[in-house]
């Protein structure tokens, strides 16, 4: 379930709805149960001991941004399961505004609006969100990671089948001079013709990569299942040639196919291009007013603010100070939690001074 609440507004300006979303799921890559978090104050470089029996640190060497969190407090698991500050820091830096905003009612903003939602690591707790029912003009996720990161970005998403046909109930021996074709030799074709400077261990930045997630044989047919991603709408053209190319090429070798299908869907949108320029600009000049460098970034997958904001709340995504996600190794910065709840706070107050949306949605 989604858990939603509202803080009423204590300003007499007309301000727009403005809402704050953490999830409440741990990622699946290892165990979030009975988790048994250790605080490391004042951290003064070297290693952070999680757990020494499996020897198991993070320092400088292998969590770069430990480097500039001196001085800092930082808190870990102990080994054996997640933190789970992907997203508590995000529901901790919430939790922490409302009673900043309850203990200090001089503060002035507009109806404040709080979310918690299930299933963002496998994708689906965003869409299950009753937008219009929540009542929110804008909205900004807390699942970030270092200072100042602002994401306003998400890849374009498109995933691919390619279905070869062919008989393979021939007994080998007798393959020649049969019907024989080799279905499995289509799809395993079709894979390797597909470039590789476009694979994902050979992209990083901006650029978007094509990805074979499954090849199926089943009979006289296999079903080769990808993924592409990119940025641009260019360069998702791009790539969707290159599949197409790969799959002509195999379908033009002489196989004895006896069917070719192959086709594309759209899975979600880069949110950019639905994103006010104003929800971002607002929170990079939080940001600045609470002297943090704001830091654009572009998400290299989806989020669940990608998916609200085409469901018509545009929602991008603020640091929350968690790091080295999915993994034993991850901890909370709870000094960048802090700078995320006075980035936050500060953003309240400048959205009370902004006019109410004219368009509704
Ligand atoms: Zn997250």
């Amino acid at each position: 379930a989604i858990v939603t609440g509202e803080i009423p507004a204590t300003s007499a300006n007309a301000s727009p709805v403005v809402a704050f979303l953490a999830h409440m799921d741990t990622a699946l890559e290892a165990s979030g149960k009975d988790v048994k978090p250790q605080v490391h104050k004042n951290y003064q470089g070297g290693d952070i001991v999680i757990n020494a029996e499996k020897k198991l640190v993070i320092n400088p060497a292998n969590s770069a941004q430990l480097a500039r969190a001196r001085g800092h407090d930082i808190i870990t698991a102990s080994g054996g399961t997640l933190l789970g500050a992907d997203d508590k820091t995000g529901v901790a830096v919430i939790m922490t505004m409302v009673q900043y905003l309850y203990d200090h009612p001089e503060l002035e903003h507009g109806l404040i609006k709080v979310a918690f939602t299930p299933d963002e690591e496998v994708g689906t707790g965003a869409e299950k969100m009753d937008v219009a029912a929540f009542g929110a003009d804008y909205a900004y996720t807390l699942d970030g990671s270092d200072l100042g990161q602002l994401t306003d970005e998400t890849f374009n998403a498109k995933a691919f089948t390619a279905v070869f046909k062919g008989l393979r109930a021939v007994h080998p021996g007798e393959a020649m001079n049969s019907a024989f074709a080799d279905n499995l030799l289509m799809a395993s074709d079709f894979h390797t013709l597909l470039p590789r400077q476009s694979r994902p261990e050979n992209t990083a930045g901006r650029r978007g990569f094509i990805l074979v997630d499954s090849i199926v044989t089943n009979g006289d047919e296999s079903t080769v299942k990808g993924i592409i991603r990119a940025f641009t709408d260019e360069e998702m053209q791009g790539l969707v040639n290159e599949v197409t190319r790969a799959f002509n090429t195999v379908k033009a070798m002489n196989y004895k196919g006896t069917g070719f299908e192959l086709t594309f869907e759209d899975q979600y949108k880069n949110m950019k291009t639905v994103l006010p320029a104003q929800v971002v600009n607002l929170a990079e000049m939080a940001m600045r007013q609470e002297d943090i460098t704001p830091n654009r970034m572009a998400a290299r997958g989806g989020t669940d603010g990608s998916t609200l904001s085409f469901m018509g709340l545009p929602t991008p995504d603020i640091f929350a100070g968690q790091y080295n996600l999915h993994s034993e190794r991850e901890y909370a910065d709870v000094d960048v939690m802090e700078a995320s709840l006075r980035t936050v706070i500060r953003l309240i107050t400048l959205w009370n001074l902004q006019p109410v949306p004219q368009t509704e949605k």
